[in-house]
């Protein structure tokens, strides 16, 4: 029995290092290391002319013939008969393909069909004959797919099995089928079936965990205690007349919430769900002031370090008195040294700051609350880091990302929840409009209309850089077509792999409108505030789950202007994106999102092992959802006590419990 990565035959020190990149160190790593996709082609050559992923037979008519393209990569034109026509396909691809194609050799298609340039826009060409096949995708660079495949091969042959650890009865319900069994479909499905079987098990196994963990955690947070904090009232009540508007009715009955929290002996445990832009920073900075005042310190946690750097401005506009400090990754050693030294001596009284915060050398001398801003953004994994270094520390949480109620109040359920319904007077429902690719240029003059009364764009672009398997816009295009649609137009560029203080230039180019038109991707999702910002482009919006694009347009209409979200997609997507223009509600859009696109959406960024994997189903992951969060509490109701039974059950808790690294 292979024991060890290195007895696989072929491989050597290079594959290791490569596997090892990505988490997979031994056998078992390697056999619960599925096809992160699954190609299935089916080849119909009744359609061959519309829509896309078709996969039909055709024959070479010409020579490939090597262009250059907008994205300044190599690809190749030729012709092919197909149905009895003579069409043109373009294939991005590497010199190997010119030798290949030869005139008169029969061949099978992937792509899609353009209509406009009526040509094929092909991905795959295969030489081989079939009339339907399902190709694995490990998604490893650098290694194979079929090398992995044949490791794992390797692996089984030689008699390796795994240990199941998803309760036996749950197996038995759902006939999920055992896990060795599923890891050999995985790896060596026949037919589409036995992917749907892999996904399946997959998914609930992930769910089922997932929510037990919560449940766990829910256990554990219910009965944390603290030392009662003592309130200022009257200072809470002279902070709030003296802001430069008047609270809404829900805004001040959260920081009641809050304040009847902090002054509990019961650590606070509290989500404010409150759609974009109905004022939650507020809510939170004045909880801030209430507790620095009973004696303690704040840290406050966002997700980016241009929100972390905006928080810090307001609460300096705020409360100027305060000492307020920002603790990211771009600041220089000597400085952050000097942070931490202050706060380990109670000279910094608010911390803002990303994940950095996290790390261990942040020490406090007397932490008492713990914001986490835009918690939807922050996986569990992160929260639970943060949770266990939390006792006895009060925590509230911010999301503008309404938790469908189905999954809601359910997986979150270790949180109490306040709810800001009503939105800040005078603030207008940003108008939204889905627009199909080809009427662009009509768009352009509406644009230059804002523009011309000095109003400021944002543009959203999909991808940073070009990319082979995703055919969406990228910065460099998107710049040709608005530097075209916008020739006068002053044009910025932000995305996540800009150094910091290069972000920061732009950003601040853009609040003082120096940037009339900022192109950039969604790192601007989150908080980032510009009132003078009315008019947001979304290009390739059906990229985007419902909620992600209502949390993109909450960054217009923040002031009184009329602000306007144009969704730019294919003509196929208009009808699914509409309901966008018809309902402004994030509740709403978040229970049709959970309908269409599972609970992935809002779990956060880092999933538990599986979750990223994509089967190209319509997904029924709802569903799947609810009966594992049924079962893993059943199963926590019965077994709880004796959790040590199952080791991965007993592996949560020891992840979750208290014991280890504090902050203070
Ligand atoms: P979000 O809930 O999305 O985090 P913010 O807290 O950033 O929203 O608030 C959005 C904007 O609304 C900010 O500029 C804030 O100053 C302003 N704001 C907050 N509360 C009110 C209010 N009651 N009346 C008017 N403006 C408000
Ligand atoms: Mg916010």
């Amino acid at each position: 029995m292979i024991l060890d990565l290195k007895d696989i035959k072929k491989i050597g020190p290079v594959t290791l290092e490569r596997l090892n990149a990505n988490h997979i160190y031994t056998p078992k790593d390697l056999l619960l290391y599925f096809p992160r996709k699954y190609n299935y082609y089916q080849v119909d050559n009744s359609n061959a002319f519309c829509g896309e992923a078709l996969c039909f037979k055709a024959r070479v008519a010409s020579r490939p013939i090597w262009i250059k393209t907008h994205k300044n990569s190599r690809a190749f034109v030729f012709y092919i008969f197909v149905n009895e026509r003579k069409i043109k396909c373009v294939i991005y691809s590497s010199d190997y393909l010119r030798f290949k194609l030869q005139i008169g050799l029969d061949i099978i298609c992937f792509g899609k069909y353009k209509e406009k340039e009526n040509e094929f826009s092909l991905s795959t060409v295969f030489f081989e004959d079939f009339s339907s096949r399902i190709e694995l995708d490990y998604g490893i660079l650098d290694i194979k797919n079929k090398m992995l495949q044949n490791a794992v091969k390797n692996v089984l042959d030689s008699g390796f099995s795994l240990e199941d650890d998803l309760p036996i009865q749950f197996i038995e319900k759902y006939r999920l089928g055992s896990l060795n069994e599923i890891v050999k479909l995985a790896h060596f499905p026949r037919n589409v079936q036995d992917c749907e079987r892999v996904r399946r098990r997959v998914r609930y196994e992930d769910f089922f965990w997932y929510t037990l963990s919560l449940e766990a955690l829910k256990k554990l947070r219910n009965e944390d205690i603290k030392q009662p904090k003592i309130i200022n009232e009257s200072l809470i009540e002279d902070t709030i007349s003296s802001l430069p508007f008047e609270l809404t009715i829900d805004q001040r009955n959260v920081i009641q919430d809050c304040m009847r929290d902090l002054k509990s002996n019961k650590t606070m445990n509290r989500l404010i769900q409150g759609d974009v832009g109905s004022g939650k920073t507020i809510v939170a900075f004045i909880t801030a002031l209430a507790a620095i005042n009973a004696g303690y310190q704040v840290a406050i946690m966002v997700p980016t370090e241009i929100l972390a750097k905006q928080h810090l401005l307001t609460i300096k506009r705020l409360f100027p008195f305060l000492a307020s400090e920002l603790l990211v990754s771009s600041l220089k050693q000597k400085e952050k040294e000097d942070i931490l030294f202050r706060l380990l001596h109670g000279r910094v009284s608010i911390l803002i700051g990303t994940h950095a915060l996290l790390e261990n050398k942040v020490i406090f001398k007397n932490l008492g609350l713990v914001v986490i801003d835009e918690q939807h953004r922050f996986g569990v994994r992160q929260r639970q880091t943060l949770l266990k270094k939390l006792k006895g520390v009060d925590a509230l949480y911010l999301t503008a990302t309404p938790i469908p109620r189905t999954l809601g109040l359910t997986s979150f359920g270790d949180l109490d929840l306040s709810l800001i319904h009503t939105m800040p007077k005078n603030r207008r429902p940003v108008e939204t409009k889905v627009i199909s690719m080809e009427d662009i240029s009509t768009l352009a003059l509406t644009l230059r209309r804002h523009l011309a009364c000095d109003e400021q764009i944002y543009v959203v672009v999909p991808l940073i850089k070009e990319s082979e398997s995703l055919d969406f816009i990228d910065m460099n295009k998107a710049m040709e077509i608005f530097e075209q649609l916008l020739p006068e137009a002053k044009l910025g560029v932000l995305h996540g792999k800009m150094k910091a203080n290069e972000k920061d230039e732009i950003m601040s180019s853009f609040k003082s409108g120096k940037i009339e038109c900022l192109l950039s991707t969604t790192v601007i999702e989150v908080g980032v505030d510009v009132s003078n910002a009315t008019v947001m482009v979304i290009l390739d919006a059906e990229r985007y789950g419902l909620s992600q694009i209502h949390q993109l347009r909450g960054r217009v209409g923040r002031g009184e202007i009329q602000s306007y979200c144009y969704l730019v997609t294919t003509k196929a997507y208009v009808q699914r994106l509409d309901i966008l223009s018809k309902i402004q509600d994030g509740f709403t859009l978040a229970e049709e999102d959970f309908k269409l696109r599972g609970p992935g959406d809002y779990l956060g960024e880092e999933q538990s092992g599986f979750m990223s994997l994509n089967f190209d189903y319509e997904s029924n992951d709802a569903i799947i959802w609810k009966c594992a969060l049924e079962d893993s509490r059943a199963y926590l109701e019965k077994y709880g006590k004796d959790f040590h039974k199952n080791q991965r059950v007993e592996d949560i808790f020891n992840q979750i419990s208290y014991k280890k690294n504090k902050i203070n």
